[in-house]
């Protein structure tokens, strides 16, 4: 929670979600800095033989800033039906994307919007043309009625009535209904599943804030295999019937998460999961609960150990804008490249030498990992810049005070958002050392900076 917001409002048990919203400085279309939203309650009914999605949402949301009118995402391919505020009718347009309740807040006023809603969910169009966004961002449904999520990095809309930025986490709750014997999965545990023939309902609480892009529900006919991490970690991972139970490298999760903990310390949640859905290259570090592709690639153990550290890097330490996506990507990326190092029996170094080609040549077309091209979002120049940076950043330092920040820096602003101007300046003072003209090269430069 952040103590210089007026919280007087807020009850105990959502505290922890108090955010300050903000304008995103590269997608500044999605997501405002009114709404701060606090806990949605998303009771969702799937018909997959129609591809139609029914919902009650209740959004209760403290208010950020004074604001004439309040404004939410949610695609036009949803229908509002009806819509009240603590309680009373309000008006409200839906043009486009934008939900705007016509009705004035005082900053720091607690409200509940409910809002009952349906339609036939869109994608919407990614900004990249890579093959991982081939679908588009948000629902995903799939020829046979199963659905999935991708929405980084925004996406919620297409669903949900949301403010759809990554500064403004949330805790969720969802009640998941289809027929066809299809079950519903989302973030968080497993509170509650009954049903009766082909007709199913499944319950799950999210006990810790996410941002909009870091949730998913998928709907599938699943099994689920339990596993527990090595410091007492629930594990489920949901994989469709028809398939193995665990399939690709999905067995090793718990060793990988045992793994990764080693380094970072310990897993910042409660549960862990892997849905597996969908059909292309997709893995979305989606919060307790990893959305994976039915793909060799995507089920491989590098991709979870690299979905596993974004749970310390993006899921608990969040980034406050869209520009920051190299926090995340880069952390990601190095752990996923010291695991493939120890697997092929190299050094770190040799591993990260195989990716400097592509590295510059991302840069070059995507842009700096700290300035990125906005129709280029999550190219390679993300991932592999920061990453090589890190490795600099420790042949520097030396192992035990780089590996000491890697710990304590998602320790230190666990279930926070942060962006570089901070993390850079922890660096620095945790280091004693003067960074800037280093991170400026890195992240900023139009070319690779030269390494030893
Ligand atoms: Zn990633």
């Amino acid at each position: 929670m952040r103590p210089d917001a007026p919280v007087a409002q807020v009850p105990d048990d959502l505290r922890e979600a108090v955010s300050l919203p903000r304008t995103d400085s590269v997608y500044p279309e999605h997501g405002n800095d009114v709404v701060d939203a606090l806990h949605y309650d998303l009771d969702l009914t799937w018909a997959p033989g129609r591809g139609r999605l029914e919902a009650i949402e209740t959004l209760t949301f403290r208010a950020a800033t004074d604001a004439a009118s309040i404004p939410l995402d949610l695609s036009d391919a949803l229908d509002v039906a009806d819509l009240t505020l603590d309680g009373d009718s309000v008006a409200f347009t839906h043009r486009g994307n934008d939900l705007v309740l016509d009705i004035p807040v005082t900053a720091g006023d607690v409200h509940a919007v409910r809002i009952d809603y349906a339609g036939s969910p869109r994608p919407a169009k990614a900004p990249n043309d890579l093959s991982s966004f081939s679908d588009g961002v948000g629902w995903i449904t799939d020829d046979d009625g199963s659905t999935w999520m991708l929405q980084e990095p925004f996406g919620a809309f297409t669903w949900y009535a949301v403010n759809d930025h990554p500064s403004d986490k949330a805790l969720y709750d969802f009640t998941l209904t289809s027929g066809a014997g299809l079950t519903g999965v989302a973030n968080g545990e497993n509170t509650a599943s009954r049903g009766q023939g082909q007709r199913r309902t499944t319950e799950w609480h999210l006990a810790e804030p996410a941002s909009s892009y870091l949730v998913t529900v998928a709907f599938d006919d699943f099994q689920v295999t339990g596993q527990t991490g090595p410091s007492g970690v629930p594990i489920q991972v949901w994989a469709p019937a028809d398939g193995p139970p665990l399939p690709g490298d999905t067995a090793v999760t718990a060793e990988a998460m045992g793994w990764v903990e080693e380094i970072l310390g310990p897993y910042p949640f409660e549960t862990f999961g892997i849905v597996v859905a969908g059909d292309s290259s997709v893995g979305m570090e989606t919060q307790t609960m990893v959305t994976l592709g039915d793909t060799p690639y995507s089920l491989s153990s590098p991709v979870i150990v690299h979905e596993l550290a974004h749970h310390w890097y993006g899921d608990s330490v969040t980034p406050s804008d869209w520009s920051e996506v190299w926090m995340n990507e880069g952390m990601a990326t190095y752990l996923q490249a010291m695991w493939e190092a120890e697997q092929e029996g190299i050094g770190i170094e040799e591993k990260l030498d195989q990716w400097r080609d592509a590295e510059a040549a991302a840069r070059a077309a995507a842009g700096p990992p700290g300035a990125y091209d906005p129709d280029r979002f999550v190219d390679l120049n993300v991932y592999y810049g920061p990453a090589l940076m890190w490795q600099e950043l420790r042949e520097e330092l030396g192992d035990d005070p780089f590996f000491a920040l890697l710990r304590d820096w998602p320790e230190s602003q666990e279930n926070d958002i942060s962006d570089r101007y901070e993390y850079l300046a922890w660096i620095e003072e945790q280091t004693g050392e003067e960074l800037d003209a280093f991170f400026a090269d890195w992240l900023l430069s139009d070319t690779t900076p030269p390494t030893e």
